[in-house]
């Protein structure tokens, strides 16, 4: 088991951490940024991002992440990859851990672990995981050219995701539990306009069928009222896009966190519950959950730790 000492311990590498490891890496600090088991983020497994500011014609995913990790390296942050997998905050410096039992010691520590994708809590969806059921289209929508996918939800990212997928499978169905979509207009204007995508209004998924990988969907329309029926619906893909809930497990017992699990940051800095430990990205975002107000928030933690640091005199 090795020690390594820093004073600045940035865990994950999406937006908000890079961010942070770009800001602290040139004040001097020599951060260190844990990747996690998914790095670069989210942002890595979806294709065009048309809205982070700085690329007009849109940029891919894992393009971006890769620069945000070259600037953070540039500056002299230390990128490892590899994650954390216990954080004791109850004296200082911190003391974490990572998966291969590695201690890392910090006199501040700028959690940035990101969100993850929601499931319905289904038996089938464990059942098929795999062999049908896929939270990420980029990842998996090749497996499904020519043929019939579904994608659960009506935000932007089932919208994200059908237009994805529509231009590789024949058809592709998105299955919304209310009558509406809640997803921006300028998205549901495209979703509305691609010809081979049909949206299955107040519909909800009961279960799924098939014979060694998922060959349909049992769903329900209008639950609960006297209208409700039930009908089959042959796909050879279900997609879920509902909606995501943070990495936060891990802090649970060490920090304040609220009933969904997001960390609780005094607005508008990143602190936390525990003096030294600052949170940015979309583990304390319940709202916004953008890459940029992400990266805005990893700039914040990184100068909220520099002040930190500088007030207890230890750099
Ligand atoms: P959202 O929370 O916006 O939408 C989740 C969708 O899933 C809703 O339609 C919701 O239904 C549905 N849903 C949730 N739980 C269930 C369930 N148990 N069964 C069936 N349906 C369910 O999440 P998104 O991931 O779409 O978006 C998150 C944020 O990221 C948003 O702010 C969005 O604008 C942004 N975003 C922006 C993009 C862009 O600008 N290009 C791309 C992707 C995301 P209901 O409406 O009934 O609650």
């Amino acid at each position: 088991m090795e020690t390594k000492k820093t004073r600045v311990l940035i865990i994950g590498s999406g937006p908000a951490g890079y961010t942070a490891g770009i800001y602290s890496s040139r004040a001097n600090l020599k951060p260190v940024i844990y990747e996690g088991p998914q790095p670069g983020g989210q942002l890595t497994q979806t294709t065009e991002i048309e809205n982070f500011p700085g690329y007009p014609q849109g940029i891919q995913g894992p393009e971006m992440m890769e620069e945000l990790r070259q600037q953070a390296i540039r500056f002299g942050a230390e990128v490892v990859s590899r994650a954390i997998s216990k954080v004791d905050f109850s004296s200082r410096p911190f003391r974490c851990v990572d998966e291969r039992g590695d201690e890392i010691l910090a006199d501040t520590v700028i959690i940035s672990t990101g969100a993850s994708a929601k499931y319905l809590g289904l038996p089938d969806e464990d059942k098929y995981m795999g062999l049908g059921v896929s939270a990420c289209a980029t990842c998996d929508g090749f497996f499904y050219r020519k043929k019939k996918v579904a994608v659960v939800g009506g935000g932007d990212t089932a919208c994200e995701e059908a237009l994805y997928l529509s231009t590789l499978a024949e058809k592709v169905y998105m299955i919304v539990r209310k009558d509406y979509l809640r997803a921006s207009n300028v998205m549901q204007k495209r979703v509305r306009e691609r010809e081979n995508i049909e949206i299955l209004f107040e519909c909800n998924t009961l279960g799924l069928y098939g014979d060694g990988g998922v060959e349909g969907a049992r769903l329900i329309r209008r639950k609960g009222t006297p209208e409700a029926e039930e009908f089959d619906l042959p796909i050879d893909g279900f997609f879920l896009a509902i909606g995501h809930h943070p990495n936060t497990e891990m802090f649970r017992d060490q920090i304040r966190l609220d009933a969904e699990g997001y960390i609780e940051v005094e607005a508008p800095s990143t602190r936390t519950s525990v003096e030294g430990v600052f949170a940015a990205g979309d583990c304390a975002d319940p709202t916004y959950r953008q890459a940029v107000s992400a990266a805005g928030t990893g700039c914040r933690a990184a100068l909220d730790a520099e002040r930190y640091l500088m007030e207890h005199d230890e750099f």
